[in-house]
């Protein structure tokens, strides 16, 4: 049995905890399909963070060093800006992701925070420093508590309830009979979609990483808890670097930032309204979306 049985510290490493959150992620993020097939150099510092400051500078890549899928990407995230990454399937953009957290290394360029290159830091300190919000949260046979909980070791129960809270659960646990002792998972109350969403928004406002990676998966939430899961995570990332890949680009129009991508080069940057007054590619995609959801509604 996963639970109980289970204490936290046996998870044991943040190493240990990310990989296993791997297994959260893979169900719904195509983000982190892959093992991660990097090691750390000998003697290796920890990332330190100061700002939470991404840079991805000239940043090459390929799966297959034949087939080029980032030509040459470069790209800031400022401390505390939201991003939000657009672009064709098969653009680059969970590419991006995978290479943020180091599950591979670049091939050309250079991919930093707050100045330290991800090569030279320890993969852990890496790995705690980034959050991701998963589109299908993963519940352990467990307490609710224990599932929130699961963000950090050693979380007393109001910061529990504070990272609730912020996640817009708090009430709908306290409306439970056993409040947040309340079991869930497979063989306890079963959860809705938006609401396991939420528990994963807690568990990562928990573990309250600088840096916030959201890979929005395509399928999934209808309107009306989509727009509520929004609303949690625009408080998620409040004081936080927010990298945001979307699908949907009317989730993502109110970005600091928007990065086009296409065939693993950024075509175009800047507002929502700047890129649509520019009439150039992200204008294309957004009324193309805009017919296609006229059309669904
Ligand atoms: P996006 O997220 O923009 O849809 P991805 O970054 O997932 O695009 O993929 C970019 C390209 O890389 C695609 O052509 C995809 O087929 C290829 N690709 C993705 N993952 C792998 C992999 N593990 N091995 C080989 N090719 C891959
Ligand atoms: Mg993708």
């Amino acid at each position: 049995m996963i639970q109980i049985t289970m204490p936290l510290n046996f998870l044991g490493t943040v190493y240990r905890e990310i990989r296993q959150s791997l297994v959260d992620m893979g169900q719904m993020f195509d983000l982190l399909d892959q093992p991660p097939e990097v090691a750390d150099k000998p003697g290796a510092p920890e990332l330190r963070v100061t700002k939470g400051e991404v840079r991805f500078d000239d940043v090459r890549f390929g799966y297959d060093p034949e087939r080029p899928i980032l030509r040459g990407v470069s790209l800031n995230v400022g401390a505390g800006e939201n991003v939000a990454l657009v672009g064709p399937s098969g653009s680059g953009k969970s590419t991006i992701g995978r290479l943020l957290f180091r599950f591979y290394d670049v091939q050309g360029g250079r991919l930093s925070i707050d100045g330290q290159d991800v090569r030279d830091v320890t993969q852990d300190s890496l790995h705690a420093a980034i959050g991701v919000v998963p589109q299908d949260t993963v519940l352990f046979n467990d307490t609710i508590r224990y599932n929130i909980a699961y963000g950090r070791e050693g979380a007393n129960q109001s910061e529990i309830e504070d990272a609730a809270r912020a996640a817009q659960i708090h009430d709908f646990i306290e409306g439970l009979p056993r409040g947040y002792d309340t079991m869930v998972g497979e063989r306890g109350l079963k959860l809705s979609g938006g609401e396991k969403q939420r528990v994963g928004i807690a568990r990562t406002l928990l573990k309250d990483p600088p840096i916030l990676l959201l890979d929005e998966a395509t399928s999934a939430l209808d309107t009306e808890t989509e727009a509520e899961i929004q609303g949690a995570l625009r408080l998620a990332a409040k004081g936080r670097s927010v990298i945001t890949i979307a699908h949907r680009l009317s989730t993502i129009s109110d970005a600091d930032r928007i990065v086009v991508l296409e065939a693993g080069e950024v075509v175009e940057q800047g507002t929502h309204e700047a890129l649509l007054a520019r009439q150039g590619r992200y204008a294309q995609l957004w009324h193309r979306q805009q017919a296609e959801e006229d059309d669904a509604a």
